[in-house]
């Protein structure tokens, strides 16, 4: 079976040098080795996902002569299969709801700080503070029936503890370099959100899921998601799923080393592409030649 590759951006602003170089890698990937590459557009999120940027990303991936398979897979055409196995997870007593606001989430952290340095995920975003495994089944059902917002939470320490020790081969390298087999940290993430009360995904569940029902082989993609590969891993045993090889890359940076944003006009492709740069100079600036 030939390899399979995927570049999967999100449809929340237009795509810039750090995607062009990701897409270009993948097809580069899938060509050296007779593989095939798919295209998925990861817009779980109605608030940020718009349809101008999904349409900018095909003609921006075309006008860089990149070719993908039809049809592609849109996440939010699928939010029936991340809830079954969102149901999976809730029947072996792994999720739970929590109900703080962004506001009490932040205050929380605060106190907590206060209390000695509160701990960080990998991104810098506070672990999870909250105290809801702690409320009673009463409590939670009057909630709910209330309509109060909630997020759906991973216990981690419970999923950890059900399937032990994991790793995964990593093919590139991680932001400290590391490679080969990696142990993966999921407990570095906290309680992470699998699902919330008007979306029943995330970025998690949904990227492990899609991997496996689009056959994907060969994860290829930045090093901003290395760490994240420890919760991917975590969710693949927990559902019985296959792992794909990862390889991240290095990140394309600015001038000053700074790692590129959607908002940045200047390093945006279709900018750069209204400035009258061709696709052969965007290959030599970001060194696919
Ligand atoms: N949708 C993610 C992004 O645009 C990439 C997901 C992945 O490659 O796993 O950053």
């Amino acid at each position: 079976m030939p390899p399979v590759f995927r570049f999967a951006p999100s449809p929340n602003g237009y795509l810039h040098l750090g995607h062009a170089y990701s897409a270009l890698l993948n097809v580069q990937c899938a060509q050296q080795s007779g593989g095939r590459l798919l295209l998925r557009i990861e817009d779980i999120d109605p608030t940020r996902c718009r349809p101008e940027f999904e349409q900018a990303i095909y003609e921006d991936l075309a006008w860089l002569g990149i070719t993908w398979e039809q049809p592609v897979r849109r996440q939010s055409e699928h939010l029936a299969e991340y809830r079954a196995a969102l149901e999976r997870l809730q029947g072996m007593g792994l999720v739970y709801p929590s109900f703080e606001s962004r506001a009490e989430i932040a205050r929380l952290v605060a106190q907590r700080d206060a209390d000695g340095a509160w701990p960080r995920d990998p991104d810098g975003a506070p672990l999870y503070p909250g105290t809801a495994t702690s409320l009673s089944e009463a409590r939670r059902a009057g909630l709910m029936a209330g309509g109060v917002p909630y997020a759906l939470r991973l216990d981690m320490a419970a999923a950890i503890a059900r399937v032990g020790r994991l790793a995964w081969d990593e093919h590139g390298a991680g932001p400290s370099g590391e490679s080969g087999r990696v142990e993966a940290r999921p407990e570095a993430w906290g309680d992470v959100v699998l699902a919330r009360k008007e979306t029943p995904t995330s970025y998690h569940l949904s990227v492990v899921l899609d991997d496996v029902l689009q056959g994907v082989t060969e994860v290829v993609r930045g090093q901003d998601l290395f760490h994240a590969t420890s919760v991917h891993r975590l969710l693949q045993v927990l559902l019985g799923l296959p792992a794909p090889a990862y390889r991240h890359h290095q990140l394309i940076r600015d001038a000053q080393g700074h790692k590129l944003s959607k908002s940045t006009q200047a390093t945006g492709l279709r900018a750069l592409r209204a400035e009258g740069v061709s696709p052969a100079e965007i290959r030599h600036r970001i060194g696919m030649v």
